[in-house]
């Protein structure tokens, strides 16, 4: 008989957030905040710019990054994600 393993069932969230970023870690919170080590392909919605070596990051639990200064900001308006509109918690 063939057994399957449990770990079959990949974490979604993690699979996103390998997809998107230049991060492996896995987000247990809703942002995690990180230093750029690489240029991302995406660029921060809000500034418009890309995100640079050594920029802070800020990746959301729906694996979509922005600076962290960015976000900071937006958060003041609205605690939503930017692109997706997935509550943030904070
Ligand atoms: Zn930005
Ligand atoms: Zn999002």
């Amino acid at each position: 008989m063939t057994r399957f393993c449990c770990c079959f069932k990949k974490n979604k969230k993690n699979v996103l957030i390998r997809k998107n970023s230049n991060i492996d870690k896995i987000i247990n919170k809703d942002i995690y905040y990180y230093k750029s080590y690489k240029k991302l392909e995406d660029e921060c919605i809000i500034c418009l710019n890309y995100i640079n070596i050594d920029d802070e990051v800020a990746l959301l639990k729906c694996g979509h990054t922005y600076h962290k200064q960015c976000i900071h900001n937006w958060f003041k308006k609205k605690e939503v994600c930017p692109i997706c509109n997935i509550n943030i918690n904070i």
